[in-house]
């Protein structure tokens, strides 16, 4: 049967659907909450045109038929038509709000990530998108067929005639307030047009989205040097040859990496397709953001301090196909880019990448699914690659692309150590910094250049302790450590955000000579004011940077040179780009080297590597000097010589001998619960249930646990982990949702599976 021309504004179903009467078209149809399968229904004739996967419906659900939302993802014509199916109610949104490429994606994270498919689209498709934030329900008036027909001859008052006359001839959607305003006329001519049948009234969501301020590139791309050149020729080959690859370029800090990304772009652009750029939620700054923008003109940007209306405007935005380059934190990677050409994520290696909350996701394995689907490249960039990327690219899974060297062969800063364990008298005498340091300190200053110090503890003490009972303040929900803020006079638990009074007396034996030990910024501060009363000091952890835009105030005032002394947290250690920094101090290298987190020495090294970047940027040089109770531990050694793949080198070999990523897979589930005795009791029943379905599977699976977890309690609930391991081909996630399928907690404990986990605290 020859298809009959579709008519775009036909209301009537096309011939060739009635004749195939007997077949039903049948949506599936994803729940937000509880349920996790899709769920089939029937799609009444009248909703037919509008439904499409992607849109959400309202449909009946369980004996009651109560109304729910969900997301339609497939529609198809069903042949059993005897099979007894609900009807969908109505179709909610005008247009899909996930391309049937992002819908794949979903889908595979539910699986991989073990969250409801409901949940993952509810966290992939922004609230303000969902909700048509800076949108408004607006009415519309059209005149029916039949009343067009026979207007010549109606008698009507001549108020009501100029405005059905105006409707006649207008052929945009009008709104009742602009056919009063054309006839000067009130509503009630309106109103009874309507009532006599003669026009009808529509109801439709209409966009306040208003083009963003365009603005046109003004800078050209710099010349590269050699190493620079070589990178972009790798990028460009994988880009031509249209295939997906991953590309990992290491290359040491202040190499001219992003220079290398913006070029990789422009040629993505010139294809007409788009580009998402993701970095660290920390580095997405007004100058990261400018550097891209003067660049390229259109950039849209997504970070977490969106509201609703500017997110689904960018959104918007991002989908239209206009905007040739998104820049974002870990969520950009969902951006609806109708033509991507290139995923590029800076600092691959920061653990910021991956979500701590359900979808526990990582964008460097979502962003590599997606450039796989979409058949494009995937650009990874780090000076301290994660071992997971390194590894892979050393099994041939990912391009390796070395960028050994610095712009303008600028050398690397010499790195040297201060042993804090032989100079333990002297620095209880005059606190976190020793005199070499200080000598340092002093030295740069006076040579006229600047200083940034490393602490990764905030607080003044770091904690509380009755020197005659032994007593330590700790947190009543959590028995960590409470730590002294001595400008809020507070005792604050650092999870928790739990906050005493800071107590002048024991609470256990009421002696008054409490000790306040332990270094946090807030001390190093006012050891650094004491020490160079003369100097401006700026202290940056999340205490001083809870404003908004307070990041970018205190890095301004120290790029103008008003401030001399940087000193804070991590946030202190990266992406930073000042030429005059001649100094970086690391108060204390080791306050993540004995975490136990099987990462812990990748972390020190790469906490040290990184802040040793921040200096020797220009032809001033630089030097660093980390002060550390262990300067021959590996991880130090390898971050003095800046040498990753040393530290790989040495690392990967005991990650193998453990079966530890990248060598093997891992999921980690939390159990927590108020009542330790049950929440352990439920964590037992899950690994014994594990364990079973594992010894009845031909997956070896290592199962650890439960064991308490290292913070045994958080925010009044005890906590309780289990470890599973298995060779990297095998999936464990498979294995835990089919043995966990019909467990249920008891009241009140919960349980999470965490898929590839970070945090292991
Ligand atoms: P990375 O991201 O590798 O740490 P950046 O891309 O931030 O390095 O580059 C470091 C500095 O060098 C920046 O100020 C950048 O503008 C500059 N730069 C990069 N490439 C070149 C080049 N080819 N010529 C001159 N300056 C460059
Ligand atoms: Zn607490």
């Amino acid at each position: 049967m020859p298809e009959k021309q579709h008519n775009l504004f036909d209301v009537e179903p096309p011939e060739w659907e009635a004749d195939a009467a007997e077949e039903r078209c049948v949506a599936t149809v994803v729940l937000p909450t509880g349920l996790t399968r899709p769920l089939d229904y029937s799609v009444p004739d009248t909703l037919r045109a509008e439904l499409e996967p992607g849109r959400r419906v309202s449909v009946p659900l369980g004996r009651g038929n109560r109304s729910v939302i969900g997301y339609c993802v497939a529609i198809e014509n069903d042949k059993r038509t005897n099979r007894p199916l609900k009807e969908i109610d109505a179709v909610l949104d005008s247009q899909r709000l996930l391309s049937p490429g992002l819908l794949r994606l979903t889908e595979w994270m539910a699986d991989y990530y073990l969250c409801p498919w409901g949940q993952v689209l509810d966290t992939v498709i922004p609230a303000g998108v969902r909700s048509g934030a800076g949108t408004r329900l607006t009415t519309f008036l059209t005149v029916p067929e039949e009343v067009v027909a026979k207007s010549a001859s109606l008698k009507l008052p001549a108020k009501q005639a100029a405005a059905l006359k105006h409707l006649l001839a207008e052929a945009k959607p009008t709104t009742p307030g602009e056919v009063a305003e054309a006839v000067g006329c009130t509503q009630a001519p309106i109103t009874a047009l309507r009532r006599k049948g003669l026009i009808q009234s529509e109801v439709r969501r209409v966009g306040s989205v208003d083009a963003q301020e365009d603005q046109a590139p003004v800078e050209p791309h710099l010349k590269m040097n050699p190493d620079q050149t070589a990178a972009l020729a790798v990028i460009m080959e994988s880009l031509r040859r249209g295939q997906h690859e991953t590309i990992l370029i290491h290359g040491v800090t202040g190499s001219g990496k992003t220079e290398v990304y913006m070029q990789a772009i422009s040629e993505v652009i010139s294809y007409g397709r788009q580009a998402i750029v993701l970095v660290p939620e920390i580095s997405l700054t007004p100058q990261t953001v400018a550097r891209f923008r003067s660049r390229f003109g259109r950039v849209a940007v997504l970070h977490s301090h969106l509201s609703d209306v500017e997110r689904h405007r960018q959104w918007s935005h991002i989908a239209s196909g206009n905007v040739p380059v998104v820049v974002g934190a870990r969520s950009a990677v969902f951006a609806p880019t109708p033509q991507l050409g290139l995923i590029v994520i800076d600092e691959e290696h920061e653990t910021s990448f991956k979500q701590d909350s359900a979808p526990r996701y990582h964008a460097r394995e979502v962003a590599e699914r997606r450039a796989s689907a979409e058949g494009i490249p995937l650009l990874l960039g780090s000076a301290t690659p994660s071992l997971e990327s390194y590894a892979r690219s050393e099994a041939g899974h990912y391009r390796l692309v070395e960028m050994p060297q610095r712009i303008f062969n600028r050398p690397l800063p010499t790195v040297a150590t201060i042993d804090l364990c032989s100079h333990r008298q002297d620095r209880h005498a005059r606190g976190a910094i020793s005199r070499q340091l200080h000598n340092a300190m002093a030295e740069a200053l006076r040579d006229g250049g600047q200083v940034i110090l490393l602490l990764n503890r905030r607080g003044f003490s770091t904690h509380i302790q009755c020197p005659s009972c032994g007593e330590v303040l700790r947190c009543p929900e959590c028995e960590i450590a409470l730590t002294h803020h001595r400008k809020k006079q507070l005792a604050l638990c650092h999870y928790c955000d739990h906050q005493t009074p800071a107590p002048d007396r024991c609470a256990a034996c009421g002696f008054t000579g409490l000790r306040f030990s332990g270094q946090g910024t807030e001390r190093l501060e006012d050891e650094v004011r004491r020490r160079f009363p003369d100097e401006n000091c700026l202290r940056m952890d999340t205490d001083t940077m809870q404003r908004r835009g307070s990041h970018e105030e205190a890095l301004a005032k120290f790029r103008d040179g008003e401030v001399r002394i940087l000193l804070g947290t991590q946030m202190i250690a990266k992406g930073l780009d000042f030429p005059n920094v001649t100094l970086v101090g690391v108060i204390n290298a080791d306050t993540a080297l004995h975490l136990p987190d099987f990462r812990a020495a990748e972390r020190t090294f790469q906490l040290v590597t990184q802040v040793a970047g921040r200096t020797g940027r220009s032809e001033r040089g630089g030097h660093v000097l980390v002060q550390t109770c262990q300067p021959e531990h590996p991880a130090i050694q390898a971050a003095i010589r800046h040498d990753y793949v040393r530290f790989a080198g040495g690392e990967l070999p005991l990650r193998k001998a453990l079966r530890y990523p990248p060598f093997g897979s891992m999921l980690r589930i939390v159990v927590r619960g108020p009542s330790e005795v049950t929440a352990r009791e439920f964590a037992t029943t899950l690994s014994e249930r594990i364990r079973q379905a594992g010894e009845e599977s031909d997956i070896c699976l290592r199962l650890l646990g439960p064991a308490p977890a290292p913070f045994a309690k958080l925010r009044g609930k005890y906590r309780f982990a289990i470890q599973l391991q298995a060779s990297q081909e095998d999936s464990i996630s498979h294995l835990v949702a089919a043995a966990t399928e019909k467990i249920k907690p008891p009241d009140g404990v919960q349980w999470i599976a965490d898929v590839d986990p970070i945090d292991m605290m």
